[in-house]
């Protein structure tokens, strides 16, 4: 206790220069001389007198000096800290000394001294050079330190309204600044021991006191000022850092190729492409993508279809329901046809891309053109375009390689001709955010062809080529993405 009184002043040390200091007792004021000794001011317990109602007694034998106060006697001995209250032995952090046939305690002890023997409160407040009894009306009345796990935090309470301001422009420091305010040294809580704040360190000028709250910087966190009641309690919280908990071994997210869309081509008011004998290319690529189905089913596949009957689909609702599935592949089934090559066939696999050639091309504006079955509202705008374009990019390589492994797995299955992997700019993949290709099993436009497609058996084989691709791709990216 007193150690700290003594700090609290040796803060002030600047207002020692006055010789003079006043005293503040029930609206009464008096001046109290002080002296210089050696490093120490010295108050003259003598001129308390004035307002406190004091009589000396010296005993010339014992050289003992009695201060009769109303409510308690004081009994010093030049040169000695200790005293007597009543009789009980007491300690001060100097010595009492007489000069002069005058009493003097030193400025650190004269707040206990004081209030000791009249049973008040007194401060000295360095700012005011003032000695201070039960006079001035304190503000903050409270200042409750609670330290929990988390947290420290001060709460100020006041019954007269607290302004405050708070200034954290200093690091480790937080100054909050009480105006009109006197604050009484005693509130001031001690550290808290274990270095989070450090220390609080009360700095009272005339008009307001300032609490400077000095932190570890590398223990707190966060500060948050609160006003528990607007203008008359407010609270200082300081958040310490969380100690880092042992970091855990999380499991490898593990990646699987499991889910598959299936888009069978047309339908509906869109027949597709019509072969010479009216065979449609919406019946047949329905029929291939039911008999795609039950393989990949079997092979552990969960498949989506974007229409499972004869119905008009837009491509606007194949995207969205592969991209809101979160499937991992997109497979689009159409037939190919051309009306000025009848001999031609084959089957060949697209991936997304600018087309390259100008067969690519043609194909490319074939299967387009089920834009023309949509209503202009349901066309996407130019900057659509270019966003799908982005998008569907990041899944090119992978795109890329489904149709190299699906065009390669048919041509295992089917002896009609192998017209290879071709990049093409299809309007149904440019939206689908995954690995998507289109496959083009066999040409409806010729003759054999589309005699071959009514068969179950060369569908099947079209499903399993289709199958075996995936397969495929799904054994190389699935190592490849659990790496
Ligand atoms: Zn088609």
């Amino acid at each position: 206790m007193r150690i700290r009184i003594f700090l609290f002043l040796v803060f002030f040390y600047p207002s020692f220069l006055f010789s003079d200091i006043f005293f503040f007792y029930e609206k009464k004021r008096a001046k109290i001389s002080t002296v210089t000794k050696g490093d120490w001011v010295y108050v003259s317990l003598y001129d308390f007198k004035k307002v406190l109602n004091i009589s000396f007694f010296k005993e010339k034998t014992k050289r003992r000096i009695i201060l009769n106060f109303p409510e308690h006697t004081l009994t010093f001995v030049p040169d000695n800290p200790y005293y007597l209250l009543d009789n009980k032995g007491k300690k001060m952090f100097l010595p009492f000394v007489s000069i002069g046939g005058k009493s003097f305690v030193s400025l650190p002890d004269i707040e206990t001294v004081l209030a000791n023997a009249t049973d008040k409160d007194v401060f000295y407040i360095g700012p005011l050079n003032s000695i201070v009894m039960d006079r001035i009306t304190f503000n903050p009345d409270s200042i409750i330190l609670k330290d929990e796990k988390e947290k420290v935090s001060f709460t100020l309470t006041s019954k007269t309204e607290l302004i405050t301001s708070i200034d954290d422009d200093k690091k480790g420091e937080l100054k909050l600044t009480l105006y009109n305010a006197v604050c009484k040294p005693t509130l001031i809580p001690p550290s808290d021991g274990r270095g989070e704040i450090k220390k609080v360190l009360l700095q009272q000028e005339q008009d307001k006191a300032a609490l400077s709250f000095i932190y570890d910087i590398n223990k707190i966190e966060k500060i948050e000022r609160e006003l528990v009641s607007p203008g008359f309690s407010i609270r200082i919280t300081f958040y310490k850092k969380k100690e880092k908990p042992p970091e855990e071994v999380k499991p490898k997210k593990q990646y699987f190729i499991n889910k598959i869309v299936i888009d069978p081509g047309h339908g509906g008011r869109d027949p597709g492409a019509v072969g010479p004998t009216g065979l449609t290319e919406k019946e047949i690529v329905l029929k291939i993508s039911m008999e795609l189905k039950k393989i990949l089913t079997k092979n552990g596949f969960t498949v989506l279809m974007t229409r499972d009957e004869d119905s008009f689909v837009r491509l606007r609702q194949r995207s969205r329901l592969a991209n809101n599935s979160g499937a991992d592949l997109f497979v689009s089934i159409h037939c190919n046809a051309t009306g000025w090559r009848k001999q031609a066939g084959g089957f060949e696999t697209f991936f997304l891309s600018t087309a390259k050639t100008s067969w690519a091309r043609a194909v490319e504006a074939k299967e387009n053109s089920v834009i023309e079955f949509e209503t202009p509202d349901e066309k996407e705008s130019p900057i659509e375009y270019i966003f799908y374009d982005l998008m569907q990019n990041l899944h090119l390589r992978e795109s890329s390689d489904l149709a190299d492994f699906i065009q390669e797995s048919m041509a295992e299955n089917l002896t009609i001709e192998d017209r290879g992997v071709k990049q093409a700019n299809f309007h149904v993949m440019r939206e689908i955010y995954m690995p998507s290709v289109l496959v083009e099993a066999a040409f409806i436009s010729n003759k054999e062809e589309e005699k071959l497609l009514q068969k179950q058996s060369f569908r099947k084989k079209i499903a399993r080529g289709i199958t075996d691709g995936i397969l495929k791709f799904k054994k190389i990216y699935e190592k490849k993405l659990n790496q």
